[in-house]
């Protein structure tokens, strides 16, 4: 399967990116600090901090250096989802459905004995 190159770019806090054109500093790489409509990327050379349009940024990227949190944790957030299917999802974990039966028998027991 292609890239889709309309689809939005996915940014996430923490992203490092390398864009096609050094900074003035000299840095190639760049730090995701604020998303909206407008991307806030520092320099990881001279920490500058700037504003950048998401078009302009999807323009001028050239690859994820490394992925922040964010984009971890979506990652999971999206493998959840798959393994879910849209099913309602099950119980995280096994609370007991089948054990009233061994409460009674603990219950009967010490009855017996005092008897
Ligand atoms: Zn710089």
């Amino acid at each position: 399967m292609e890239p889709n190159r309309d689809a939005p770019l996915l940014l996430f806090l923490g992203d490092v990116l390398r864009l096609r054109k050094p900074h003035p500093c000299g840095g190639f790489e760049w730090t995701v600090v604020r998303l909206g409509a407008d991307i806030g990327l520092t320099c990881n050379q001279c920490g500058r901090r700037v504003l950048l349009p998401r078009r302009e940024v999807q323009r001028r990227m050239r690859l994820f250096v490394s992925r922040g949190a964010g984009y971890a944790a979506a990652q999971r957030l999206v493998a959840e989802q798959d393994a879910v299917g849209g099913d309602g999802g099950g119980p995280a974990d096994g609370s007991g459905a089948g054990d009233p039966g061994v409460v009674s028998r603990e219950l009967t027991v010490p009855e017996s004995n005092g008897v």
